[in-house]
């Protein structure tokens, strides 16, 4: 990403700057176990469900940090009874996340114009914000994202907002460097669908890398 500041910006880009981190991981009450004996509508999965992914979340920001990001962002709202039945549903959002990435990108553009700034998301509809709250965003903003192409129909608004965003740096679209980005000592790229995927042993270099849901099919 710091390759492709630098190649597309005016003037260049050799180093990082400050890296913001914005998550939210539920804080978990001591008596969380409790909850399905207390509540007809949480079951114990519920609560295994919510302890799993607060776990993978803690982790992955963890390593955000342990990296250098900086924690400033990061929220721990405390889990309520309420929240467990909008996980269940998907409908639980959380919104202070988008808003601060927001705030603390146009605050950074604003204050360093003459640095190059980038918003990494999976969710281009956060670009009209910026688009508003700091016009000139063109000249020093840039997006990493997916590429619409690989959006599912339902968020095709998010590839308008992309279409919609100009720029003078274009979009870092992340797909296209998988292979660099994914972690593990054996990745390769299915010939088939082109899925980036890694495996615990080394493929033999005779043989043309698939990856496992096109293999099924194909056996
Ligand atoms: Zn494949």
């Amino acid at each position: 990403m710091l390759k492709h500041a630098n190649k597309h910006a005016e003037g260049g880009c050799a180093e990082l700057g400050n890296l913001f981190f914005s998550t939210s991981i539920f804080d978990l009450p001591d008596d969380l176990d409790e909850w399905p004996n207390e509540r007809d509508n949480i079951s114990p999965a519920d609560i295994d469900n919510v302890r799993r992914s607060t776990g993978a979340r803690d982790v992955f920001t963890q390593r955000a940090i342990d990296a250098g990001f900086l924690e400033d962002a990061i929220f721990r709202p405390r889990l309520k009874g309420w929240m467990i039945e909008n996980l269940k549903g998907h409908k639980f959002q959380e919104k202070q996340v988008d808003t601060t990435v927001v705030a603390l990108l146009v605050k950074s553009a604003i204050t360093q114009p003459e640095n190059v700034h980038v918003i990494i998301t999976g969710d281009a509809d956060i670009l009209p914000a910026i688009r508003v709250a700091y016009p000139e965003y063109s000249n020093n903003v840039f997006v990493a994202t997916t590429h619409p192409d690989q959006l599912k129909s339902e968020s095709r608004q998010t590839s308008y907002a992309l279409a919609d965003f100009d720029y003078s740096i274009e979009p870092f679209f992340l797909e296209r460097k998988a292979e660099e980005i994914l972690e593990g000592c054996n990745v390769y790229s299915c010939v088939h669908c082109n899925k980036v995927f890694s495996r615990p042993a080394p493929i033999p270099t005779r043989a043309q890398p698939c990856c496992n849901p096109c293999h099924q099919k194909r056996t």
